[in-house]
């Protein structure tokens, strides 16, 4: 019997969930996504999960972790930059564990990613500073210092070009602003080299759905530090979440 655990990823655009297989890394059945409710208040997000979570995939699976996009302290979210105001200072892992019917272990969803990069994906085995950038609706970044991930960095909010980053250079920028994709590519390069410049790092992996396409951006972006994509895609979230979970289990 294969040692699972739950990894569930909750995006500013998709609900994402699977078993994931702790000793190889990989999903143990097919990825499940519902879009993420709008407004996607505390209640609203508890339903989804809950209905997901009757899967015949999940039953049976005890260890569950959820990668949520905001600064996570103590099972709270500090920030709600894509997400409902009502979440700040509410007990999301009460919340959402009750949604899931077991004690969910919660983290940020980019240190989530980075974690899942740094075990099996394009992280494995590199010492030193490494910086997971994911690019979706926000920017989320997971902080990893010689495979030691330093939570909470929040670094899609940095000020760039008198804004905040994550205004400018998102995934969700592009569509929305229906920019071409070497204009944006632009746009990234410009905010991992401002990061690059304050952190000196030996790695940045980029992650979220645009990670799937590498070819179309990442030929753009000439940089100081190596820039990959995530060798894991978009599944990093659901990933890193479970192995996170599992993690805690053993502490
Ligand atoms: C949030 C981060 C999150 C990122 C990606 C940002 O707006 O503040 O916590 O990691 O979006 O979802």
């Amino acid at each position: 019997m294969a040692n699972l655990a739950i990894g569930i990823d909750v995006g500013g655009s998709g609900i994402k969930m699977a078993p994931v297989d702790l000793d190889t890394g990989r999903l143990a059945a097919k990825r499940m996504r519902e879009p993420t409710p709008q407004p996607a208040t505390p209640k609203a997000v508890a339903a989804v999960i809950a209905r997901m979570m009757q899967s015949p995939d999940l039953q049976g699976i005890e260890i569950a972790g959820a990668g949520f996009p905001a600064a996570i302290k103590d099972g709270r979210p500090m920030t709600a930059a894509n997400i409902a105001k009502s979440w700040i200072g509410a007990d999301a892992r009460e919340i959402l564990s009750n949604a899931a019917g077991r004690d969910l272990a919660l983290l940020n969803d980019a240190d989530a990613a980075g974690f899942a990069e740094m075990r099996f994906g394009a992280g494995k085995g590199v010492a030193g500073e490494v910086m997971m950038v994911t690019l979706g609706t926000g920017i989320g970044t997971g902080y990893f210092v010689d495979g030691r991930l330093v939570p909470n960095t929040e670094l899609g909010h940095i000020e760039l070009r008198g804004r905040e980053a994550e205004k400018w250079a998102a995934a969700s920028v592009r569509e929305r602003e229906g920019l071409s994709w070497k204009d944006w590519a632009k746009r990234v390069g410009e905010y991992l080299d401002a990061l690059d410049r304050l952190l000196w790092l030996d790695l940045i992996i980029i992650g979220g759905g645009v990670s799937a396409t590498p070819d179309k951006f990442l030929p753009e972006i000439k940089l100081r530090c190596p820039v990959v994509a995530a060798s894991l895609g978009n599944d990093a979230g659901i990933i890193g979440s479970a192995l996170y979970a599992a993690e805690k289990v053993k502490k």
